[in-house]
């Protein structure tokens, strides 16, 4: 089948929400200016908005898959004040290195893998030929890439210092709302 709905991947940290040092409670996620605008936008032009995130947080024992799942819950409140919301969610919890315990190992979800992306687009019926991913780093456009995703890289978070280490053209957006704009805007005139 090969008229899958279109879907927006979307990393989280530095990408949807400020960039800091280990989100451990819901309170100390905040969303990047112009963020739930951006997500109601795309989901008005009909795209399926995913979350893709790598949550190695969970895997060094910073925090629990409870308390990760209720910074997620929080993130969709936040998103529903301004008519916004994500229609999924799929997170990396593991670490190859780090950590101790059933999150420490060598998946196939942690991005630049595409397992997180390869799973949501079996579960929803989505097209990539149709889809995109934004992120802050190579690895987010990269899990994409392998798929035949297209990437918009974002200079928000640790977007500027990927932009300066990009080794093949890829196109670059301020933020989010500007990168939302590219897809929207070049669906709009037919592309
Ligand atoms: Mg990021
Ligand atoms: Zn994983």
């Amino acid at each position: 089948m090969k008229h899958g709905k279109a879907a927006v991947f979307l990393d989280r940290d530095g990408t949807l929400s400020e960039e800091i040092d280990w989100v451990r409670r819901p309170e100390d996620l905040h969303l990047i200016p112009g963020a739930a605008k951006a997500v109601k936008r795309l989901r008005e032009a009909g795209y399926f908005v995913a979350l893709v995130t790598n949550q190695s947080a969970v895997a060094r024992g910073l925090i629990s898959i409870e308390q990760l799942e209720a910074i997620h819950a929080h993130l969709q409140q936040l998103l529903a004040l301004e008519g916004a919301r994500l229609d999924a969610i799929a997170y990396c919890p593991h670490h190859p290195t780090e950590g101790m315990g059933r999150w420490k190992l060598k998946c196939e979800c942690r991005k630049p893998k595409d397992g997180l992306l390869r799973e949501l687009i079996a579960r929803h019926g989505l097209d990539p030929a149709q889809s995109f991913v934004i992120g802050d780093a190579r690895r987010d456009l990269e899990a994409g890439a392998s798929l035949g995703i297209a990437g918009i890289l974002v200079r928000t978070g640790k977007g500027r210092r990927e932009e300066a280490l990009l080794t093949h053209p890829v196109i670059v957006a301020d933020a989010l709302p500007e990168a939302v704009e590219r897809i929207v805007g070049s669906t709009a005139q037919g592309r």
